[in-house]
């Protein structure tokens, strides 16, 4: 698909790193899957990941970690 960040740029299938910060905790999710436009380099994440992301943010929140690094992988 075309990006919606620079409209130039065509996505691909990818992986990124994501930064997530909540309530004072810092989480790095790395190697998730994403489509990255080959421009701008602008990650898109489909629901079904994005909600993941969310839950695991929130269980590491709840479990007091206040930063954490570790690898997105499909349970
Ligand atoms: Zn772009």
């Amino acid at each position: 698909m075309k990006c919606a960040i620079c409209k130039h740029g065509e996505t691909r299938p990818g992986t990124v790193s994501v930064t997530l910060e909540r309530s004072g905790a810092t989480l790095v999710f790395r190697e998730v899957p994403a489509l990255v436009c080959d421009n701008c380099g602008e990650a898109y994440h489909d629901e079904a990941v994005a909600t993941q992301l969310m839950q695991r943010a929130e269980e590491a929140v709840r479990a007091g970690v206040e930063i954490d690094v570790r690898r997105y992988a499909v349970a």
